[in-house]
């Protein structure tokens, strides 16, 4: 049993990629540890068993608030442990960029977690600035206003001031700059501005070209001695407090950071030559998060920890603050990935594995069946390891004079299905036998084997759920969150239950490279078989769509106690269909009167009893208020969502 456990472990190696949270239980079961300490452990196995018995139907995101709590303490920590060796004569400020993850209950979560901290909010566009205004942040915390801003903006970022917030108006082009003066003028206002340039280092990974200077955001150095100029003619210099940059999300590499705060502290410290009243370097985010645990500078990780990153911000900035004697600014920095992937994992279960109908094993020929088909069940009944690959390209062959002659009329169905149930035995064991091979497996059984991958159909939408797999071909980990005290023996894919072909994962994260295919278990009729997807907390939950209708699903937020007892804090339904409707502007009522208008006059003509039609409207009337997604066949009576 431990052994097992420690193959999975292998397998999937959560303590790699899980930064303390997640691990494999002795029941081979993936275990939450919230405050990554070993004294909050819960079953997400055993959780998956909870929600379903309060009746909520799959897919499921689970959401950890104490995981966020433990992020923003481990960042602040890390911030205040770097300041505190290196001696940097500042503080440091976290702030929350909303975009991340704007859900209400997780914005809650973050602030109340955060308050001991001064932790503020960056918000990046009109409708954050309206939710920003509302947020219950602790005096002094920032509140940063980036993004393209109309008067409308300007002006709420200013009534924010009044408001007592601790606003900075970031303005990223000379249009910001006259827009912020004569509103402020005209609302007799003075509020600290700061100031986006555009560096010439660039991040790494994924999100590089966000950074650099052809980026879309961001002050050039000769709009930023424009900017000041606008600024000291309208006697507004003093109102300069803040120099920001943001080079990419998930910076892959620690040396692009240094490069990048090298060269901004450099530009910090000249401004503040002239502009005595800036105190705030902004950092902004690109504090990547290890997604696939590798810890290189992979896309999928990142080649150091938040510590090594605290340690060169406030390194670098302190050694070019003393270089050209000026005190060192308060250091902020927009992390939001960091703080928010972790907290939340999709639980997905497998709607339909592949299952075999035709066994070789029941494949008998009489001497009158086609030669073909003869042909191949030679191969198949003396296939071995000394001659899988001669064997295989021989059934190659045999496969397509198979099609070719069915093509052609000379085949039957039968003929057919026995032929293709050969071949692909054939090419299961040719991969197997490939396998056992000392060395690297030969490319053309490695693409085999990827080829044979089964599709595990599951009971989840890419679009609504991981939309980042999907647009940008992100990794993240995925794998079973039970039975990990048994061997896997499918090479899987997964896809979606949505009606896209792009629908499907099948890049799975790997030690040292990508795989292309994932080990999963065979499902069994008397058992659900459950997939987690691990680290979706950022950019996730507000990217995703609705395509196909398929709606938000069901959460759950859980607290651990210590001693791993769970509490529910929250229950969310997901989107019902009604919602789903309502979201492409449908009103669901309308279209049941619709409904029964068609009903009447079926039953007016005689086309459908009065019975058949109530039956008909009530199905549709319950439906309406269930779940977009596929109900698992136990559940297909629940009403619930
Ligand atoms: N700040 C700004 C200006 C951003 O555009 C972003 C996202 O790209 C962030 C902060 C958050 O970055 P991350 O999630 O990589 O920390």
């Amino acid at each position: 049993m431990a052994e097992q456990v420690n193959a999975a472990d292998k397998l999937y190696f959560p303590e790699a990629w899980g930064a303390g949270y997640f691990s494999i239980n002795g029941k081979g079961r993936v275990q939450v540890d919230v405050n990554a300490d070993g004294h909050h452990k819960v079953d997400l196995y055993e959780l998956v068993e909870q929600v379903r018995e309060k009746g909520l139907t799959p897919p499921y995101l689970f959401r950890f608030p104490q995981i966020l709590e433990h992020r923003i303490e481990h960042l602040h920590n890390a911030f205040a442990k770097a300041i505190e060796e290196f001696g940097y004569g500042n503080e440091y400020r976290g702030v929350f960029p909303v975009k991340v993850n704007h859900r209400r209950e997780v914005m809650e979560a973050i602030i109340k977690a955060g308050r001991r901290f001064q932790y503020g909010v960056e918000v990046g566009s009109k409708p954050e600035m309206y939710l920003a205004l509302a947020l219950p942040l602790v005096e002094g915390s920032l509140l940063l206003c980036n993004g393209f801003k109309d008067d409308n903006y300007m002006r709420m970022a200013m009534h924010a001031q009044r408001l007592g917030r601790n606003v900075v108006i970031i303005l990223e082009s000379l249009a910001d700059v006259q827009r912020a003066i004569r509103l402020a003028d005209k609302m007799k206002i003075r509020v600290p501005f700061g100031i986006r340039v555009r560096l010439h280092a660039r991040g790494s990974g994924r999100w590089e070209e966000s950074g650099g200077e052809y980026s879309k955001f961001g002050l050039s150095t000769g709009e930023v001695l424009e900017v000041l100029r606008v600024l000291e003619k309208a006697d507004r210099l003093d109102d300069l407090v803040l120099l920001h940059f943001h080079v990419g999300s998930q910076i892959t590499e620690i040396k692009r950071i240094k490069n990048a705060i090298k060269e901004a502290a450099r530009v910090y410290s000249k401004l503040k030559k002239t502009v005595n009243s800036l105190k705030y370097l902004n950092v902004g985010g690109g504090l990547g998060v290890d997604y696939d645990g590798s810890k290189t500078s992979s896309d999928a990780s990142t080649n150091y920890t938040v510590q090594e990153y605290a340690n060169d911000v406030v390194y670098m900035v302190m050694d070019v603050c003393d270089n050209e004697n000026i005190d060192p600014p308060m250091l902020v920095s927009e992390s939001g990935r960091a703080i928010t992937a972790y907290h939340a994992m999709l639980v997905v279960n497998v709607h339909r594995a592949p299952e075999n109908v035709l066994a070789v094993e029941g494949i008998t020929l009489n001497d009158d069946d086609p030669q073909v088909v003869h042909e191949l069940h030679y191969i198949c009944e003396n296939l071995s390891r000394k001659n899988y690959r001669e064997f295989y390209h021989d059934a190659l062959e045999y496969r397509d004079e198979l099609h070719s002659l069915f093509n052609l009329g000379f085949l039957e169905l039968e003929d057919r299905a026995r032929g293709e149930a050969l071949f692909f035995d054939i090419c299961h064991r040719s991969v197997k036998f490939a396998k056992r091979e000392r060395g690297p497996m030969r490319e053309e059984f490695d693409d085999l084997q990827r080829d044979l991958a089964y599709r595990y159909i599951c009971n989840f939408s890419v679009f609504q759920s991981l939309p980042d797999s999907w647009a940008v071909g992100q990794l993240f980990p995925i794998m079973p969150i039970h039975r990990l005290n048994e061997t896997p023996d499918q090479a899987a894919i997964l896809c979606d239950i949505t009606c896209d072909s792009d629908g499907v994962i099948e890049n799975f994260i790997d030690i040292h490279d990508e795989r292309r295919f994932l080990e999963l278990h065979r499902t069994t009729s008397k058992e659900l078989y459950w997939i987690g997807i691990f680290l979706v907390g950022a950019y996730q939950d507000i990217i995703g769509d609705f395509h196909n209708l398929f709606g938000k699903i069901n959460e759950a937020h859980v607290l651990v106690g210590e001693g791993g007892r769970a509490h529910f804090q929250k229950i969310l339904p997901g989107d019902s269909i009604r919602e789903s409707l309502r979201f492409v502007r449908y009103d669901p009522d309308e279209l049941t009167r619709s409904l029964e208008r068609t009903l009447a006059k079926r039953t007016g003509d005689e086309l459908l009893t009065q019975r058949e039609a109530k039956r008909i409207l009530d199905d549709f009337k319950s439906g309406l208020e269930g779940t977009t997604y596929v109900l698992p066949n136990e559940n297909a009576r629940t009403k619930k969502r």
